[in-house]
């Protein structure tokens, strides 16, 4: 493609308004998962393919789901064998290629006198799930073995339970692998970027969009030969469903996130809320304990990122403490909150609990504009080439899709002489960044390379997101390039000033600038990331205040 080969990939992600070519072959919208997964397949294609996502790579459902690469035995359960076959044969495509990012995760179930299903129907739903992964996997625990496993759950009428396995994933580093990837083969993404409206000639087709950048301070018209609309549950925004009986269903689901000594579990456990029989998941993750989710309607507006209600967050705190009735559970224990919202494809009138909505994904085609929304998180690549399918017709003849191709690009995964980093952190580095996990270690200090905040993360990412993966804000950076928003208390606000001291020479953001960057996480953090009703955190003006009086203070007593 001649036109991306005079920019640099860094320029290719993230340009300016005026730098983005005016002519395309597709043009994506949504910057989650789904977008993300095309936007890889078609620059493997050699497509000429721009992806534009109004807010941040991930900001939507996909930086805040549970975070499994997961068959779904709930899918199984509900006789959608084909679902769950698929799910299962991406999960283990996903463990092969991307160890680092993609993990295998323990879960083990307890099963209670009277409680259904039972022993057998379970069993032989986990037998079929074993046969469609790697073989025979699972096992029944009887009662003392399941406790040892799981030594703070409640023993009252409990039998025993199952062992199995699934994987976990950060959601958030996974669409941002294949966003810059994509870059790297030659496709295009801009964050901050919005389509505001769908173009269409005389006779209908759709020829473009009109794009806005942040504010609508700027917009223009740029052409493609197929518009994929993949706004999740934003789609009907720009492509309302012509079917009367087919709309999406905008679902919530919230977490509470736990240190792990305050839930110290060694692999995730699901079980049934004891008020409605639900399944909720407890998932050790980045060493902190992830617990979720709900599922209810979501009825507030498109432009606010969802957040936890009260009533979701003692919900969950029942479940728990039902659950673990000897930890003395408390949410003033818990780190923060999140919450997605998912984009469920709904056929059945709103009569239909939402539990039993379908998860597939769904297509509908509008004479060169795709919409394609619903689906989950583990099965991106065959949501992506679903969609590029009906997209063919569209496009140059002689473009082909390569099914065998590997998902990720393999780098080479060995260390550096002379950098003592462990096994295990090379894994993730490679697991996350791919190729660029070698030159991000060779540009980092031995310094950069120790933990943040006592966290898995590692200085050095955090550098490498503000350096190198096209933020906007502050919040981009702590909450999705890296989760330390998620994993330290109050956001990690007691890290900024080290945040700042590390990130501020590769960001173009004078101290004013730092300043309202600071508030407005803070901001954000307190709607979408914290506490219905707790304390709201100090503002930047007086964390220096108290900073600066701390200084003081020591400076005099020679502390
Ligand atoms: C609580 C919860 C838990 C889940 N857990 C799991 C799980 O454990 N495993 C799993 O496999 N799946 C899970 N899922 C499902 C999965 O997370 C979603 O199906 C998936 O993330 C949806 O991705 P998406 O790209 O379609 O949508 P999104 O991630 O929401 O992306 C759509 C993007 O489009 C952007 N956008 C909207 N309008 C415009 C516009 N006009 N211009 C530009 N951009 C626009 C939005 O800003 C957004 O970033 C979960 C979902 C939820 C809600």
């Amino acid at each position: 493609m001649s036109m991306n080969s005079t920019q640099s990939a860094l320029e290719r992600l993230k340009p300016a308004m005026d730098d983005i070519p005016g002519d395309w072959d597709i043009i994506i919208i949504g910057g989650g998962i789904t977008g993300a997964a095309i936007l890889r397949e078609a620059a493997r294609m050699g497509l000429r393919v721009i992806l534009v996502e109004q807010v941040d790579f991930a900001w939507g459902t996909s930086s805040r789901s549970s975070k499994l690469v997961h068959g779904g035995l709930r899918y199984l359960k509900e006789g959608r064998i084909f679902l769950t076959k698929a799910s299962v044969e991406e999960r283990q495509r996903l463990l092969r290629e991307a160890p680092g990012l993609v993990e295998p995760l323990g879960f083990l179930m307890p099963m209670y006198k009277g409680g259904h299903p039972g022993r057998t129907i379970l069993s032989a739903g986990l037998t079929l799930y074993d046969l469609m992964g790697a073989g025979k996997r699972h096992r029944f625990l009887q009662e003392s073995a399941f406790h040892a496993q799981m030594p703070h759950m409640r023993r009252e009428g409990l039998k025993g339970g199952f062992s199995f396995y699934d994987a976990q994933v950060d959601d958030a580093r996974l669409v941002l692998r294949l966003i810059k990837e994509a870059v790297d083969d030659g496709g295009w993404a801009a964050n901050y970027t919005a389509a505001r409206e769908i173009l269409r000639d005389g006779r209908g087709l759709s020829r473009g969009v009109i794009l806005e950048d942040i504010g609508g301070a700027r917009s223009r018209e740029i052409s493609g030969r197929v518009v994929i609309n993949a706004t999740g549950w934003w789609a009907e925004r720009l492509h309302p469903s012509s079917d009367r009986t087919c709309h999406l269903r905008p679902l919530r689901g919230s977490h509470i996130v736990f240190p792990s000594w305050v839930i110290p579990i060694a692999q995730a456990v699901t079980f049934m809320h004891p008020s409605d029989n639900r399944p909720i998941f407890v998932i050790p993750w980045e060493g902190v304990v992830i617990v979720g989710t709900t599922d209810l309607d979501h009825r507030e507006g498109f432009d606010d990122e969802p957040a936890i209600s009260k009533e979701e967050l003692s919900y969950l705190m029942e479940g728990l403490v039902h659950c673990f009735p000897s930890l003395s559970l408390d949410s003033e224990n818990a780190i923060s909150t999140f919450a997605g919202i998912r984009p469920v494809v709904s056929q059945s009138d709103g009569d239909r609990s939402p539990s039993e909505e379908s998860r597939d994904h769904v297509i509908w085609k509008d004479r060169g504009l795709i919409t394609v929304t619903g689906g989950k998180l583990t099965t991106f690549r065959r949501i992506a080439w679903d969609t590029l399918n009906e997209a063919f017709e569209f496009l140059p003849e002689g473009v082909t899709v390569d099914w065998n191709a590997p998902v990720f690009d393999s780098p080479e995964e060995k260390g550096i002489d002379g950098v003592d980093l462990p096994e295990w952190d090379w894994q993730r580095l490679f697991g996350r960044y791919g190729k660029a996990a070698r030159p991000m270690v060779e540009n980092s200090s031995p310094e950069d390379l120790h933990s943040a905040g006592g966290t898995p993360t590692l200085w050095a990412e955090v550098i490498e997101g503000a350096r190198h993966e096209g933020i906007e804000h502050l919040d981009d950076l702590l909450l999705r390039r890296v989760r330390l928003g998620l994993l330290i208390a109050d956001g990690g606000i007691s890290l900024l000033d080290e945040v700042q001291r590390r990130c501020g020479p590769f960001l173009p953001w004078d101290s004013r600038r730092w300043r309202e960057e600071r508030n407005r996480y803070r901001h954000i953090l307190e709607k979408s990331y914290g506490f219905p009703g707790r304390k709201p955190l100090p503002s930047a003006e007086k964390e220096g205040f108290l900073t600066k009086t701390v200084r003081k203070a020591r400076q005099r007593f020679r502390l």
